[in-house]
């Protein structure tokens, strides 16, 4: 892949990672500063509720995350967009739908019909 190209897909994984971080420091400071007293049990539950919900959306942005610096290291290595079973390139329709991805296509498929089957 030539530097262009990488440069394209480090600002998209960039931005994205910005995004997320933001987002993600919204949530903690909203559940930081909420500090109202809730005197009906059934106001309580509710709002436990919404911050299990929180912390499990959280939860899945840290995974993302994660991958998204994964792959910008990748970009740095020089292995981005090289799929890791196959060492085939992935696709380019298929890095700007998932620029996250490690896998080719076929190999994807491949995992998916495993996972399934186990
Ligand atoms: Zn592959």
């Amino acid at each position: 892949m030539n530097t262009e190209k990488l440069e394209y897909f480090r600002g998209i994984l960039q931005e994205e990672k910005r995004s997320l971080l933001e987002e993600a420091g919204r949530t903690v400071s909203e559940m930081t500063s909420d500090t109202t007293n809730f005197p009906d049990p059934t106001d309580r539950a509710t709002q436990e509720s919404d911050r299990t919900f929180e912390l499990r959306i959280r939860d899945r942005e840290r995974k993302l995350i994660v991958k998204i610096q994964e792959a910008l290291a990748r970009i740095e290595a020089g292995t981005f967009g090289i799929c890791e079973v196959c060492e085939e390139d992935i696709s380019e329709a298929r890095l700007k739908a998932r620029p996250v991805t490690t896998l080719c296509i076929d190999c994807k498929m491949e995992q998916e019909k495993k996972e399934r089957f186990r």
